[in-house]
């Protein structure tokens, strides 16, 4: 009796004790560093090659997240009812053998006589000089007046005219100016020359990356692109042969900033040019995965927490035997995991009224490759996701004796940089506060929530394609160190007590995004 009393005592304490406290904490606990690590072993293992976008290791990464997403019953969140949302990355290398340009009898090669962007084209046509090549009607500056350009090529100046200089692109193109390949495009000219001579002194050297052009078919605009072509000086040479203006002149005018008038070139001047491009398409895609939220009205609603998946691949040896294989365990394996343990304990415990979608971008280490597919062809209606959360480096800490200054920036094992709540997102800030408080008490660093971070460290990871789209975003990191973007980013240098308790404040910043009355305001939109 006495016994029982004293248990249901305990019993009733114990409930008020778990009364006070939130029910996504039990959720959270599930997340730990063992489980951690057994994913990161695999993620960042020399298996996977380093995860290059596009490659195998990427796409093993990839199958080893859903099929634990499977298990686990989370809905597919991708294309057609897959976990998968896939880029098509186009690569187009010029022929070099079979690219020429012909003046009369002289034969000129890619990379000795000249160098183009990886275009397609075939054409016989009269070169016309149109000085820099813009124009600004309001202005009335206009060097195609009076001169037919259709089917020709455009022979410009390289550089810009002095207002276009002054202004920048961006103000120029605002008040009016319009650039020679736009020109090109609008008055039916079919090619750029353009007259570069610091470009022309090395072309041999320029002609390897010119040559090859990748890019994301998903992506790539629909207008057409103009070929630009920069020749050499003996290409120039053999153009300006018997034309009343010389090669000299016409490179000199590039220095002195004087355009002089536009002519057309002699009426039998025939420039003849062969580009011939070579084009291969190879594949990598964003695995996205949902928990839906438990209200029949706001699970249209979704929270989007993300991580990228990808990292840079393998290098070239110095020497036998040394370690190529960029593992990127903290970049980004730490956060592909810690979203992979967050899915789980999504999957396992009470659900927000929200729902949560998961998204491992592919391709971020090329230029935020998924991150801008998934926010410019979404796979739920953008303007639904009320919040991005990014996670991209949460695994290193700095050891309390560690003098290596490549260290200096990491946090303390006890603390993490958040970047966005200053800069765009205050009320994704205010949150974490709050859940940070009644929780694990981080230190919250806001160092780089700065717009004057010399590391512009906002710019550098995903969250940003959805800050471009106006979304809240918040992205947490651990900081840079001596091991970042080099062989040596392993697993065993990874604090995975540290990460464990990022990863389950990062949940309970999620839970209670997603399960909050309202929604926070949309960010003004920098760009
Ligand atoms: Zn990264």
């Amino acid at each position: 009796m006495k016994r029982a009393l004293f248990v249901g005592f305990w019993l009733l304490l114990l409930g008020v004790a778990l009364a006070d406290r939130p029910a996504w904490m039990t959720s959270a606990e599930t997340i730990t560093p063992t489980d951690l690590q057994a994913h990161l072993e695999f993620i960042a293992s020399d298996a996977l090659e380093g995860r290059d976008t596009p490659s195998r290791g990427l796409d093993l990464a990839g199958m080893y997240i859903v099929s634990h997403l499977k298990r686990w019953g989370l809905k597919p969140g991708g294309e057609n009812g897959t976990y998968y949302q896939t880029l098509t990355i186009r690569t187009d290398r010029v022929n070099l053998e079979s690219s020429v340009v012909r003046i009369g009898e002289q034969t000129f090669r890619y990379g000795e006589g000249f160098v183009a962007r990886a275009v397609p084209l075939s054409l016989t046509a009269q070169p016309v000089y149109v000085g820099y090549g813009w124009t600004n009607h309001a202005q009335s500056i206009d060097p195609y007046k009076g001169l037919d350009v259709r089917d020709k090529v455009l022979v410009v100046l390289g550089g810009f005219p002095r207002p276009v200089a002054q202004l920048g692109l961006e103000r120029a193109e605002a008040e009016g100016w319009i650039s020679p390949e736009e020109n090109a495009l609008r008055r039916g000219a079919r090619a750029i020359l353009r007259i570069d001579p610091v470009l022309m002194e090395r072309l041999d050297r320029q002609s390897r990356m010119w040559a090859r052009r990748r890019v994301v078919e998903e992506l790539e605009r629909d207008e057409p692109a103009i070929p630009v072509l920069i020749p050499s000086r003996k290409l120039l040479d053999a153009l300006c042969q018997g034309e009343e203006v010389g090669a000299e002149e016409l490179v000199q005018r590039v220095q002195s900033g004087e355009a002089g008038e536009p002519f057309a070139f002699r009426a039998n001047k025939r420039l003849q040019i062969e580009l011939a491009v070579e084009t291969t398409r190879e594949y990598a895609r964003n695995v996205i995965a949902i928990v839906e939220g438990r209200d029949p009205a706001l699970k249209n609603e979704y929270v989007v927490v993300g991580a990228h998946l990808d990292h840079v691949g393998i290098g070239t040896p110095r020497q036998p035997g040394e370690d190529v294989i960029f593992n990127g365990a903290d970049d980004d394996g730490s956060g592909t995991v810690a979203l992979l343990e967050m899915a789980e304990a999504f999957a396992h415990g009470a659900r927000p009224r929200r729902s949560v979608l998961f998204i491992w971008h592919v391709g971020e280490e090329k230029g935020l490759w998924g991150s801008r597919l998934f926010t410019e062809k979404p796979t739920v209606p953008l303007q639904n996701i009320i919040a991005q959360v990014n996670i991209d480096m949460i695994g290193r800490s700095r050891s309390p004796g560690d003098q290596n200054p490549r260290n200096a920036d990491l946090s303390a094992p006890d603390e993490i940089y958040v970047i966005g709540p200053k800069l765009a997102s205050p009320e994704l800030g205010k949150i974490l506060e709050q859940v940070n408080h009644q929780y694990l008490r981080l230190h919250l660093n806001p160092r780089y929530d700065d717009p004057n971070d010399p590391e512009r460290l906002y710019y550098r990871s995903d969250h940003y394609s959805y800050a471009r789209k106006g979304i809240p975003v918040i992205f947490f990191f651990s900081g840079l160190h001596e091991d970042y973007h080099r062989p040596s980013d392993h697993v065993d240098k990874i604090d995975f007590e540290k990460m464990a308790k990022v990863t389950r404040t990062v949940f309970g910043l999620v839970w209670t995004l997603a399960e909050q009355e309202t929604r926070p305001a949309r960010v003004k939109v920098a760009q």
